[in-house]
């Protein structure tokens, strides 16, 4: 009988029948349950988790648990043990190509399964993105860099900052398009902080992500770095730029600015939107496909400017109804120095939060106003309570996304103490952060009317 240790993390009542069967864990099994028959590769179990179930991994690449106490029989058709460590190759250079760096910081596109605990974990090396999607030997020259290997809720001011400055450093070297690997979750607001801290950047700089991880059949990993490293090597928009999948099939990625985007699914793969805007542009494996000109251009100086100061002390509030007001006042006996507040419709908070907000204002705290409903522009000039509001030294802010002027007051108050100033940055757009007017195909599913859109709109029309 196999020692326990070929029945990795497994215990108790799904350990016995594992036994029972002589089912070492990476066997390819057929196992009979009171609801039918599985086909699969027993996966080893985490150490955390239950001891009643056993874990298999489908044809289909996805794992399901199986109650042991309703396993009747398992058949074992043979094993092979599977060795989840992705191949490193080191990337071909051919003079010709564009060079193009990858700034690694994590999240899920730089992950694989431990299946030791089940988790994913952030593993990025260099020659692995090669040995995974040699593909993009075709486009450039890659080299790699981990800068960081978390999570994005990790991400913070420090890591934003850091990874301008090795933004920064790579410019003056002269690449010809960053891209820069990050978890999804938080992508918008790393990427709002590059629009502020990295300005008039020469080239593309290209932020991009996985929802699923590459183990997994549906994983978007390998397409979402094609497109990135094609737009940072081949595009001319350079600006600050979220790359992930346009519809919900892999047909084309969206190219989004930096401060109009936002992750809108906890799991679709088409997560990323821009918002009260249309996306810059459409990138295939093939071209790339502006949908817009008012972007910046690429340019062949280094004139970068790379402004990292940062006031960590800035929080965002989201207003519910019936919030107290003690709220606000734990913020400014906190020593906060700007709030953004999320309020609702054009930008409302109830009557009860006004003497905190008064209180705020005399503290030299400065309040900004963003819209819950993300699209549209505040407008507190339409009720007295909003003009109540504003004499409080609340601002709105326009048709800023609430987490881009979270971002962009934490810049602006890094860059000095004087509120009169934090405001002129505040309503100056920098990086189309705030936007004249909002065009009607910005709205919500269209996109810009891409095809995917139109296609399914003209059906209606006909
Ligand atoms: N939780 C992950 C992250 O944001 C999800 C992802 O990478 O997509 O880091």
């Amino acid at each position: 009988m196999a020692q326990n240790e070929e029945y990795k993390g497994y215990s108790e009542i799904a350990l016995q029948k594992l036994k029972e069967f002589n089912a070492l864990v990476w066997s390819d099994v057929e196992i009979t349950t009171d609801k039918g028959l599985y086909k699969g590769k027993i996966l080893p179990r985490s150490e955390t988790a239950d001891k009643l179930h056993v874990v298999i991994k489908l044809s289909s690449g996805y794992n399901i648990g199986l109650a042991a106490e309703f396993i009747s029989n398992i058949k074992v058709l043979g094993r092979k043990e599977a060795h989840y460590k992705i191949p490193e190759k080191e990337f071909p250079y051919d003079p010709k190509r564009p060079n193009v760096k990858l700034l690694g910081t994590g999240g899920t596109i730089a992950s694989r399964l431990d299946y030791r605990t089940g988790a994913v974990i952030p593993a990025f090396s260099p020659g692995e993105l090669y040995g995974s999607v040699p593909e993009l030997a075709d486009i450039c020259n890659l080299e790699t860099e981990k800068l960081y290997g978390v999570f994005s809720e990790n991400m913070g001011p420090e890591q934003w900052a850091g990874t301008a400055k090795a933004i920064g450093k790579e410019i003056e070297k002269g690449v010809h398009g960053i891209v820069i690997g990050h978890g999804t979750d938080t992508m918008h607001h790393t990427a709002a902080a590059l629009s502020f801290m990295v300005q008039n950047s020469p080239v593309p700089i290209v932020m991009v992500g996985s929802q699923r991880s590459s183990d997994r059949p549906s994983s978007d990993a390998a397409l979402n770095l094609m497109h990135s490293v094609k737009t940072a090597a081949e595009s001319d928009i350079a600006e600050v730029l979220v790359c992930m999948f346009g519809p919900t099939s892999d047909e084309y990625g969206l190219l989004h600015r930096g401060t109009r985007v936002r992750k809108m699914h906890s799991s679709y793969r088409s997560t990323f939107r821009t918002i009260g805007d249309i996306p810059v542009a459409m990138v295939s494996r093939k071209k790339i496909t502006p949908l817009r000109k008012d972007y910046m251009k690429r340019r062949y100086d280094k004139d970068v400017i790379i402004n990292t100061a940062f006031e960590e002390k800035v929080s965002i509030v989201y207003y519910y109804p019936n919030m107290k007001p003690d709220i606000i006042d734990s913020l400014i006996d906190n020593d906060y120095r700007g709030i953004v507040i999320a309020g609702t419709g054009l930008g409302h908070v109830n009557k009860p939060l006004y003497p905190a907000l008064k209180r705020a204002k005399e503290k030299n705290i400065a309040v900004y106003m963003t819209v819950q409903t993300l699209w549209g522009y505040v407008q507190m000039y339409v009720y007295d309570t909003g003009r109540d509001m504003m004499e409080l030294g609340v601002v709105p802010t326009a048709n800023m996304l609430p987490e881009v002027a979270y971002v962009k007051l934490g810049w602006a108050l890094g860059q000095t103490d004087n509120l009169d100033e934090v405001k002129k940055i505040m309503l100056t757009p920098i990086a189309g952060e705030i936007t004249e007017r909002e065009p009607s195909n910005g709205y919500l599913i269209l996109q810009g009317g891409v095809p995917e859109v139109e296609e399914f709109i003209s059906r209606y029309r006909k």
